[in-house]
């Protein structure tokens, strides 16, 4: 099919031309006539499908009849995290380059008052994520009644970030006769639950994943103990004459300790997660799509959608607790036709993972063994069992001082041929620096309690939104109340100012 059947103007199919696509992805021929017929969209798609396009293309279309007001924006198109957003802006201009459209960029970690300036001014399309959209909302200086097309992207994504209670406020203030194109790239019960509550008789439309994903991308699996992961890394990074790579851990805090445990052995690295400002977020990806950063440490921030031309390396330093993080890592990768190549470090406690993902992808990981550190097995044994560092498995980092001059396959160990020492008898200049990489961190925590609290979060897009940070954090509180009844169940009271942990003595009838 070609772009010209599709039913869009002229100024598109230009703009279309003028980017160099020749022929509409599969969820572009079946989404965009759906839209430009005003109707509901349910669209199972991933990102790297041409997801974007498929709602934008046929939006501006729609959006050139009309004229935008004060205050009440046209149409409102909601991202999970500030660099989805940012991303989709940029493809709307892009596309709608022909046209004349105004845009606003509502996302977390910049200033208010330039956002309030625009849409003062009055903007045909809002992309926004949903903690700063409603703080807009709230501070009565937007109002969303005038909303004739929604976009929820990356629905099954906001779900798992929490956003869903503001996602449904948001929803409340819409008018409800609109048209609502929602996108996931998972069905759980819940998505289809709230696709139910959505949408008005929608067309559904379904894609497979990206099959450059499988194709393009050689996968290859090391499984190594957690603490040699880091020597691991470099040694892979040197044998494998890596420029540049995208390189996930599971944790905020693991981003900047691998960062800069990179840093310290003369890799270009630099680090992007969500706890940092959004001017330092958005200059560091800035940076390395321009190839200026060799290194991206990285949390999930970065894993969906995020578009970096010609990225031959993506790196699993963890293995992701999600299988299907696992498919949006590793589709940074390999994108538009080019080949690539992801590497997953799993430690043996992180079986289960590795099987999810085995069970997604639906064959195994080529394993290989890492250079210069003694290859360890998956054991289902270890899955879930708590390291030391007081971190259940998920291969996030090294444990801390776990056989360290103890364990029982340590003399096994050998010297790497890259210089790297492993093992007691001869890690001892290393181990230091190793330790103290962890101290540093540590000290680090307890200057900033709230960093080691976010950082325990998942990776997300605007952790610091207090209205969200309260709810997320209710169900942990259930826990902990939970946690702090006797194991009888008996007293049932709540013991408070311990947090979480409350000691089994303190629960005991004297
Ligand atoms: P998305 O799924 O929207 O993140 O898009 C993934 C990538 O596909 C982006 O780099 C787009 O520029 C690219 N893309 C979108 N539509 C097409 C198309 N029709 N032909 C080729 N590339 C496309």
């Amino acid at each position: 099919m070609k772009f010209e059947e599709l039913g869009l103007s002229d100024e598109a199919l230009r703009a279309v031309a003028d980017i160099g696509y020749d022929v509409p992805t599969p969820i572009q021929e079946k989404a965009i006539p759906v839209v430009l017929q005003g109707r509901d969209l349910f669209g199972v798609a991933q990102t790297g499908t041409g997801k974007t396009a498929s709602f934008t293309l046929p939006m501006i279309d729609i959006l050139a009849s009309g004229q935008a007001k004060a205050r009440m924006p046209r149409t409102l198109i909601l991202e999970p995290t500030r660099e989805l957003a940012t991303q989709v802006a940029e493809n709307f201009e892009e596309y709608g380059k022909y046209h004349k459209l105004s845009l606003a960029l509502l996302i977390g970690g910049v200033r208010m008052d330039a956002q309030n300036k625009k849409v003062d001014r009055g903007v045909d399309v809002l992309i926004a994520t949903p903690g700063r959209l409603l703080d807009h909302v709230d501070n009565g200086r937007l109002m969303l009644g005038g909303i004739k097309i929604l976009v929820i992207d990356e629905a099954d994504r906001m779900l798992d970030m929490g956003f869903m209670p503001d996602v449904e406020r948001i929803v409340g203030q819409l008018p409800p006769l609109r048209q609502t194109l929602f996108f996931s790239a998972t069905m759980p019960a819940e998505i289809k639950r709230l696709a139910g509550k959505f949408l008005r008789n929608p067309r559904e439309v379904s894609v497979a994943p990206p099959a450059a994903l499988a194709d393009n991308v050689e996968q290859t699996l090391f499984v190594v103990e957690a603490e040699d992961k880091r020597v691991a890394l470099r040694n892979i990074l040197r044998d494998q004459k890596v420029e540049r790579a995208l390189i996930f851990c599971n944790r905020k805090r693991d981003v900047g300790v691998l960062a800069r445990s990179l840093k310290r052995h003369g890799f270009g690295a630099a680090e992007l997660h969500g706890d940092l400002a959004q001017s330092v977020r958005t200059e560091t990806l800035e940076r390395f799509k321009k190839g200026e950063i060799d290194l991206l440490v990285a949390s999930d921030v970065a894993a969906r959608g995020l578009d970096i031309e010609g990225l031959p390396h993506v790196f699993n330093f963890d293995v992701p607790t999600h299988a299907e993080d696992y498919i949006h890592r590793i589709g940074r990768t390999a994108r538009a036709g080019l080949s690539g190549h992801a590497i997953t470090l799993a430690a043996p406690e992180d079986s289960k993972y590795i099987a999810a993902i085995k069970a997604l992808i639906g064959k195994e990981i080529p394993r290989a063994p890492a250079p210069g550190v003694e290859e360890a097995s998956l054991d289902e044994s270890r899955a879930g069992r708590p390291r030391r560092d007081g971190r259940s498995s998920g291969g996030r980092s090294a444990r801390a001082g776990r056989g360290r001059g103890k364990a029982p396959n340590e003399g096994k160990r050998r010297q790497s041929s890259h210089g790297e020492s492993h093992g007691s008898s001869q890690s001892a200049p290393r181990a230091p620096r190793e330790i103290a990489v962890k101290q540093a961190d540590a000290s680090d925590e307890a200057r900033s309690p709230q960093r080691t609290k976010s950082d325990n979060a998942p990776a997300n897009d605007e952790a610091r939104n207090p209205r969200r940070a309260k709810s997320d954090n209710a169900p942990a509180r259930e826990q902990a109340r939970s946690r702090g009844k006797s194991p009888s169940g008996g007293r049932g009271e709540d013991v408070i100012g311990l947090g979480d942990h409350v000691p089994a003595f303190l629960l005991r009838k004297p």
